[in-house]
């Protein structure tokens, strides 16, 4: 740290993002990315023609993505903004919604990023416990003069709560935002975007990182309310109006047209983790039911942190997380089928 960090700052904890080790090639179940490569319109649209633009800045209103957005999911451009990831998102909703004033509220257990967001920007926020079998008790988000962010499904649990459950959250809300964090619902979860017509003050967030195949290219998507979508622009231009660069825009664009080819490697995804749930209790492990593209498993027979060690020592990278709450578990990415026999086949030789 040098002396010139600002004071507020220099007790910040940062995000740890999932490793990315480069020492060996590994079979890499760790950051949720999918293993499938981007449609074959994704590829011939980052042609040396699009290259050969960069010269020029990118439209910071990337209106033609957000139209195809739009058009896909039944809204109109102005309920879609775009960003760098949807990490961005979530940043930008932390500085326009919550405050030390307007407080937030999420769960103990959920993605890493809010509490950190909280942090940088000063927030009062509060992490609601999980219940014992790692549900969200909704009881937590009923009429609570806060901002309210849930991933649904959750993450690293894997779990949802319903529509209807969201729904008595956002109307019971009715001057707070309501942001659901939608990253894993292209995997069997049931999106919530049909409220955002009804409700001013529901905010969904989406990522192409996942379902889309473009963890690389950093691309989010957030569906709203004309006058949460003017907050988070207001936010966007007063920090990066040229948040997506053009390449990025152009792959975002051709995978729209493509949706069909995403949503059957979703569809393999889900085929391939019910095939590894039946594995994995073949193997005596307990998971949750996920409705992602990952699994949040744990054994009797080894703990959490060795079992993270010991893949990783044979090639297969996983996620542990160090909270105690959750110490005893690991959370696995679906890959490719043969990934996930890899997989398997070391952890019955580390079992033995
Ligand atoms: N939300 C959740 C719940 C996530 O797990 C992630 C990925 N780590 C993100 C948002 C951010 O994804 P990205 O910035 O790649 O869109």
């Amino acid at each position: 740290m040098s002396k010139f960090l600002i004071n507020k700052y220099q007790s910040l904890e940062a995000y740890v993002p999932g490793e990315q080790p480069k020492d060996m090639e590994y079979v890499k179940l760790n950051t949720n990315e999918s293993p499938f490569p981007p449609s074959q319109g994704v590829l011939d649209r980052i042609s040396s023609a699009e290259v050969s633009k960069l010269n020029l800045y990118p439209d910071p209103d990337c209106k033609v993505l957000r139209k195809k957005i739009a058009e896909l999911y039944g809204f109109e451009s102005e309920n879609v903004f775009i960003s760098n990831g949807s990490d961005e998102i979530l940043s930008f909703a932390f500085m326009a919604f919550c405050s030390e004033e307007k407080g937030a509220v999420f769960p103990n257990i959920s993605y890493g990023f809010y509490k950190v967001y909280g942090d940088l920007y000063g927030v009062d926020y509060t992490e609601a416990p999980l219940k014992e079998d790692f549900t969200i008790d909704v009881n937590d988000y009923l009429n609570i003069n806060k901002t309210v962010v849930i991933a649904n499904p959750n993450a690293p649990t894997g779990l949802s709560l319903s529509v209807d459950e969201i729904e008595k959250i956002v109307k019971s809300n009715p001057d707070n935002v309501v942001l659901i964090d939608e990253a894993y619902v292209d995997f069997g979860g049931k999106s919530c975007i049909e409220l955002v017509k009804k409700y001013e003050n529901l905010l969904v967030v989406r990522t192409y990182s996942k379902s889309r195949s473009m963890a690389g290219a950093r691309l989010g998507y957030a569906f709203g309310s004309k006058s949460l979508i003017d907050d988070l622009n207001r936010i966007k231009y007063s920090t990066n109006p040229y948040n997506i660069n053009r390449l990025t825009l152009a792959a975002g664009e051709a995978a729209i047209d493509d949706n069909d080819y995403y949503m059957n490697r979703c569809k393999e995804i889900v085929e391939i983790r019910e095939y590894s749930k039946r594995r994995l209790s073949e193997l005596g492990f307990d998971y949750l039911d996920s409705d992602t593209n990952f699994i949040f498993a744990k054994s009797d027979k080894i703990i959490g942190e060795d079992y993270y060690r010991r893949l990783k020592e044979n090639g297969v990278l996983v996620r542990h997380f160090s909270n105690p709450l959750i110490s005893g578990y690991v959370r696995i990415t679906v890959g490719t089928r043969e990934q996930m026999d890899k997989l398997f086949e070391v952890t019955e030789k580390l079992l033995k």
